[in-house]
C-alpha cells in the first residue's frame, strides 16, 4: 500500500507507542555516545597534565626531586611545568601558604582555564602542618577546591607520583563537558 503508513504493532498485536520507543532509542544512543565521549576525553586529559608549581617553602626541594629524570613524571604525561596559569591545568601548591599569600594563590587559581585540578603538595599545603599560628593558612582548601592531598613533611617523590596517579583516575572517571552542559 503505497503512500499509507502501516500501524506499528507489538508482538501481541497491540499498537506500540512508537514515539516513546523512538525517544528511548534516541536517549539510549545519546547516553552511549556521551559515555564514550567522556571516556575518550578523560583518557586524553589524564595524560596531558600541565602543572603550575606554586612553590613557597622547603617542599620545593622535593618538587625538584620528583621533577628530575630519576622519577620521570613524563611517563604520566605530567612532566612539563608551565609558569603561566593560563597555560596550566594542574595547580601544585608546594609548601606553606601564609595569610598574605592566600589572595595571590586565589588569583592564580582563578586565572587558570577550565578544566583545572589542584594538588596540595605536603602537609603544610594540606593542613598548615605544624604551623599553628595566625600567619599561616591552615590548609589551602580554605580558599580553593583541592582534588588530591599528598601527605608528608616533605612527601617522598613516590607519594607525589601516587597523588598524580590518583588524580588521573579521578579525571578518567569524571564527566567532561566539551560542548555544553549536557554533552
Ligand atoms: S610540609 Fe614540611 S617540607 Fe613541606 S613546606 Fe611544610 S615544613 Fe616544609
Amino acid at each position: 500500500m503505497y503512500g499509507k503508513a502501516l500501524p506499528i504493532v507489538d508482538t501481541l498485536g497491540a499498537p506500540a507507542a512508537s514515539s516513546t520507543a523512538a525517544t528511548h532509542t534516541k536517549h539510549a544512543s545519546f547516553e552511549y555516545l556521551t559515555t564514550r565521549k567522556d571516556e575518550l576525553v578523560g583518557w586524553a586529559r589524564k595524560f596531558s597534565l600541565f602543572p603550575y608549581p606554586f612553590v613557597t617553602a622547603c617542599c620545593a626541594m622535593e618538587f625538584m626531586a620528583v621533577s628530575a629524570s630519576a622519577y620521570d613524571t613524563d611517563r604520566f604525561g605530567a612532566a612539563l611545568p608551565r609558569f603561566s596559569p593560563r597555560q596550566a591545568d594542574l595547580l601544585m601548591v608546594v609548601g606553606t601558604v601564609t595569610q598574605k599569600q592566600a589572595p595571590i594563590l586565589l588569583k592564580v587559581y582563578e586565572q587558570m582555564c577550565e578544566p583545572k585540578w589542584v594538588m596540595a603538595f605536603g602537609v603544610c599545603a594540606t593542613s598548615g602542618g605544624f604551623y599553628q599560628n595566625y600567619a599561616s593558612l591552615p590548609g589551602i582548601d580554605r580558599i580553593i577546591p583541592v582534588d588530591v592531598y599528598v601527605p608528608g613533611c616533605p612527601p617522598r617523590p613516590e607519594m607525589v607520583i601516587d597523588g598524580i596517579l590518583q588524580l588521573q583516575e579521578k579525571i578518567a572517571n569524571g564527566k567532561h563537558h566539551i560542548v555544553n552542559e549536557s554533552f
